[in-house]
């Protein structure tokens, strides 16, 4: 059989048949980790292989589980979700992610829903499995939903991902009507990830990751959205979490929450609905709804220690299926609130904001943290 594997891409030439699950411990995966992908279909763990199988093994970790049954309908099932003790058919599956959305959503953190269906919502898309998914599930779940796509200049990647999003974007736009704004950073903003790093000598992710926030925020803000949302998932907040316990963040902590409110003028409440859900979960959810998403890594994503962290919960959930989910929820059920009363101004409504002195947006000193960072790298750059 001809197994195409990713990140980096490769193929190997495996002689005879054998079951998924026996493929995955021959090429020592964890199948918590991937996705297998037979004749266009995804495959569970006991699916037998043929000898001439063309077979996808595709990673969902950002930055196929012999014969199970949907739960619901018992006609075969596509996935098994070792965390639910489940195992659903495709149109059921589609149904258990978007219940999970929904659930997100109309929780009552802090004693109001993420947004209502009255709400102007601004959906951060970066092209990945995570927030495309997310904007197909809110798009189907009724919501007023726009796309925001930030050019990083990442090369190719970046290029790739801006047509996966423009592409989405278009194919949904009917009959509804939905729109995508993107912003360049480069022409925008005069630097791009990959030069603002070298001229800073910042990590790129920090770079990255400031710009993003601050792009999002004033998207939202310049076009009138109530609420922006991103597809920060279980595994990314899980990993997240562990960072900031392992290092005793209480700062970080305080805001670790899948709502954030608007604290100050020029910021929107700021929320996360996939955090119920696997990053699994999200790949199979695009390949189930034949959704097209960037299955590349960012080239620059090396640096990034929420890699590692992500890798450390893999390896605990591999013997203990749902300990992330309960890191994660535990904390957030009975943990957060702790964080949050303790940081300046209990629950944050009260933390002193005021406007940026050079571009307006909310910041704790004269001038915000992004103005700053571009001051130091438009110094230097030519
Ligand atoms: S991996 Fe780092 S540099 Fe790449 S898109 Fe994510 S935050 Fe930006
Ligand atoms: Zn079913
Ligand atoms: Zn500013």
């Amino acid at each position: 059989m001809r197994v195409k594997l990713r990140n980096p891409d490769r193929v190997e030439e495996l002689a005879g048949s054998r079951t998924v699950a026996e493929l995955l411990d021959e090429l020592d995966l964890n199948p918590s980790t991937v996705l297998v992908i037979a004749g266009g279909e995804l495959v569970t763990a006991g699916t037998a292989l043929d000898d001439d199988a063309e077979v996808e093994i595709r990673p969902v970790i950002s930055g196929g589980a012999g014969g199970p049954r949907c739960v619901v309908c018992r006609q075969p099932a596509v996935i098994e979700e070792p965390r639910h003790r489940s195992a659903w058919c495709g149109p059921h599956f589609v149904d258990h992610v978007q219940g999970q959305i929904r659930k997100a959503i109309d929780q009552r953190l802090d004693g109001q829903r993420m947004f209502s269906y009255e709400d102007r919502i601004l959906v951060a898309v970066s092209g990945g499995k995570d927030s495309i998914a997310l904007w197909d599930a809110l798009i189907d779940l009724g919501y007023r939903v726009d796309g925001l796509y930030v050019g990083l200049g990442i090369g190719g990647y970046s290029s790739r991902s801006q047509v996966i999003c423009e592409e989405f974007a278009a194919r949904r736009a009917e009959p509804r009507g939905l729109r995508l704004h993107v912003v360049d950073l480069a022409e925008e903003y005069g630097y791009s990830t990959p030069s603002g790093s070298t001229a800073t000598g910042r990590a790129p992710c920090g770079v990255c990751g400031l710009s993003k926030r601050y792009v999002f925020n004033r998207v939202a803000v310049d076009h009138g959205y109530d609420v922006m949302v991103t597809g920060h998932n279980l595994d990314d907040e899980a990993a997240t979490l562990l960072g900031n316990v392992i290092r005793w963040q209480d700062d970080f902590l305080s805001r670790q929450r899948p709502v954030l409110p608007a604290t100050g003028p020029n910021q929107v409440r700021k929320v996360k609905p996939l955090y119920r859900l696997s990053e699994r979960e999200m790949a199979a959810y695009c390949v189930v709804r034949g959704i097209d998403y960037v299955v590349e890594e960012c080239p620059l994503v090396d640096g990034n220690t929420g890699q590692e962290l992500k890798e450390a919960l893999n390896l605990l959930e591999r013997t203990s299926p749902g300990i992330k989910a309960q890191f994660l929820f535990g904390f957030l059920d009975r943990h957060a609130d702790t964080f949050a009363a303790e940081r300046p101004g209990g629950d944050g409504a009260t933390v002193e904001l005021r406007a940026c002195d050079d571009c307006g947006m909310p910041t704790v000193g004269d001038v915000c943290a992004f103005c700053r960072q571009r001051d130091r790298i438009l110094a230097v750059l030519p």
